[in-house]
C-alpha cells in the first residue's frame, strides 16, 4: 500500500534505516510457545516489541487519524504488525488489523487475507481460480438432493467436514455412499455449513503441513495419524517428521500462499496419486510442532522478512 505519512500530524515517519524496529504481536495469548519465540526472536535481533491482546484494543474511527487504543492509551506507531488472530476473533481481530494497516503499520499478513483464509468457501473458491489441485469438493448448506450432492465428490469413499471445524473434529469419514447421505441429512438438521469431499485414500492418514514465508517453504513435515484413524492432526495424536518437498509440492505450498496473499502461512497438502492437494490455508500457523520436527527457526525467519520489507518500504518513502 502507499503510504502518505503527511496525513498522520503525530507521527513520524520511521527513516530507512537500520535503526531497530517496532513490532507489535497482536496475540491474545502472549504465554504460548509460538508467542513466546516471536517475542525472542524479534528482541535477540535488537527490535522493540509488544504483545497485544487484540481483544483489548479499542479503537477511534475519524476521517484521516485512525488510533488505536489499548488501556486508556493511545498505541504508538509500529513498523510491523505479527497477527495472531484466534478464530473466535477473526472479525474483530481483522477490523483492528486494519486500524494498524491505517497507522502506517505493515501486516505481516493483511486482513482480508486472513479473512478469506478462514472461510473455507472463498479459500478453496481462490486456490481453485488460481488452478491449485484440491481434492474434489462440493460445498453445501441445506441441499434438497442428498443423493446428487453425494456423488459431486466421486465414486469412492467421502470426507465429511463442518466448515466451523478445527483440529480435525467435524471431519468424518463416510465409507459408503449410505453412511454418507445419512451423515448430510443429520447435517442439514444442524443448519451448518458443510463440505463433502473425496476421501484421498492413498495419502493414507498422513499429510504434509509447508510452512511458506515470504513466497518459499522454509520447513515441511509429514504428520502421520495415529492407527486406524485418517486424519493426521497433531491434537488427534498424529506423529511428525521433517520431510524433503518434490518441487510440485513447493510449488503448489508457494502458490496457495500466493493467492491467498498471506505472507506467512501453514499449507496443509495431501499427496495423492495425482500430486499434492492443497487441504486448507492456514494463516496462523503454529510454530511448536514445525520447530521440532524440522529444527529450524521459524520464528527468526518471520522476523528477517519483517526486516526486509518494512526496510523496502523505508527505502521507497
Ligand atoms: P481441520 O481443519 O479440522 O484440521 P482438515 O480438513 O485439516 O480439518 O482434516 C483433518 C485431517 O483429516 C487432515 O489433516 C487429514 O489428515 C485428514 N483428511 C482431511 N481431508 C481428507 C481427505 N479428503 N482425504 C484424506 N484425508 C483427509
Amino acid at each position: 500500500p502507499k503510504l502518505s505519512y503527511d496525513l498522520y500530524k503525530e507521527i513520524k515517519p520511521p527513516k530507512p534505516s537500520t535503526r531497530p524496529l517496532r513490532i507489535a504481536l497482536l496475540t491474545r495469548e502472549p504465554d504460548n510457545y509460538s508467542s513466546k519465540r516471536l517475542l525472542e526472536a524479534a528482541r535477540a535481533r535488537g527490535h522493540v516489541i509488544d504483545a497485544i491482546n487484540t481483544s483489548r484494543c479499542y479503537m477511534k474511527i475519524e476521517a484521516r487519524a485512525p488510533e488505536v487504543h489499548y488501556d486508556g492509551k493511545t498505541l504508538p506507531f509500529y513498523d510491523a504488525v505479527i497477527p495472531r488472530i484466534g478464530a473466535s476473533m477473526t472479525s474483530y481481530g481483522m477490523a483492528v488489523l486494519r486500524q494498524f494497516q491505517g497507522t502506517g503499520a505493515w501486516c505481516l499478513n493483511p486482513p482480508e487475507a486472513i479473512g478469506a483464509s478462514r472461510d473455507k468457501l472463498l479459500a478453496h473458491q481462490l486456490l481453485s481460480q488460481a488452478g491449485i489441485a484440491m481434492p474434489v469438493t462440493a460445498f453445501a448448506h441445506s441441499p434438497k438432493d442428498t443423493k446428487d450432492l453425494v456423488g459431486l465428490a466421486g465414486s469412492g469413499p467421502v470426507v465429511l467436514k463442518l466448515l466451523e471445524s478445527t483440529q480435525g473434529r467435524g471431519v468424518v469419514l463416510a465409507e459408503t455412499k449410505k453412511a454418507a447421505e445419512s451423515l448430510v441429512d443429520a447435517f442439514r438438521g444442524l443448519d451448518a455449513n458443510f463440505l463433502v469431499q473425496e476421501f484421498v485414500k492413498e495419502a493414507a492418514g498422513a499429510d504434509v503441513r509447508c510452512l511458506v514465508i515470504g513466497g518459499r517453504v522454509v520447513a515441511a513435515m509429514k504428520r502421520q495419524a495415529q492407527d486406524g484413524e485418517f486424519r493426521s492432526n497433531l491434537h488427534r495424536g498424529g506423529k511428525a517428521t521433517a520431510i524433503t518437498l518434490s518441487p510440485a509440492e513447493k510449488r503448489t505450498a508457494v502458490a496457495a500462499a500466493k493467492r491467498l496473499g498471506l505472507n506467512i502461512a501453514g499449507v496443509d497438502i495431501l499427496q495423492s496419486n495425482k500430486g499434492p492437494v492443497v487441504l486448507e490455508v492456514n494463516s496462523s500457523p503454529g510454530l511448536e510442532g514445525i520447530e521440532a520436527a524440522t529444527d529450524t527457526d521459524v520464528a527468526g525467519k518471520v522476523i528477517r522478512l519483517i526486516e526486509q520489507r518494512t526496510r523496502t518500504l523505508g527505502r521507497k518513502r
